[in-house]
């Protein structure tokens, strides 16, 4: 039997109410005698991956299974948690070095020049 749930207005609150199917019309009184709305709420489902064209095979790959098999053809694997964050870390880490040795090196070129 499937669980409806109901808002009453008089009483500002929601509650379940298991009806068989044949009764899903029939209107829903809550405790304090009022007629209750029905409440439509997105169902629960988990959200699987979105299909996509393999990179490496051409191949269509849909779902997290076909997703994570197709990632080990292709010798790859999913990030761990937190080393998407290390990693563009440590790019922002070489860049930073990167600038001070240019700058570094235009001054030391500069000064030579200039004599
Ligand atoms: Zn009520």
């Amino acid at each position: 039997m499937p669980i409806y749930e109901y808002h009453c207005h008089k009483c500002n609150v929601r509650f379940d109410s298991f009806k068989k199917l044949d009764d899903y019309l029939e209107p829903q009184e809550h405790t304090c005698g009022e007629i209750a709305q029905k409440v439509i709420s997105k169902p629960m489902i988990a959200v699987d991956y979105g299909g996509y064209v393999s990179p490496a095979t051409g191949e269509w790959v849909e779902g997290k299974k076909a997703h994570l098999e197709d990632l080990k053809k292709s010798g790859c694997r999913l990030l761990e948690p937190g080393e998407r964050q290390d990693m563009e870390r440590r790019v922002q880490e070489n860049e930073r070095k990167l600038d001070n040795f240019i700058d570094t090196t235009v001054d030391k070129v500069y000064a030579e020049i200039k004599g």
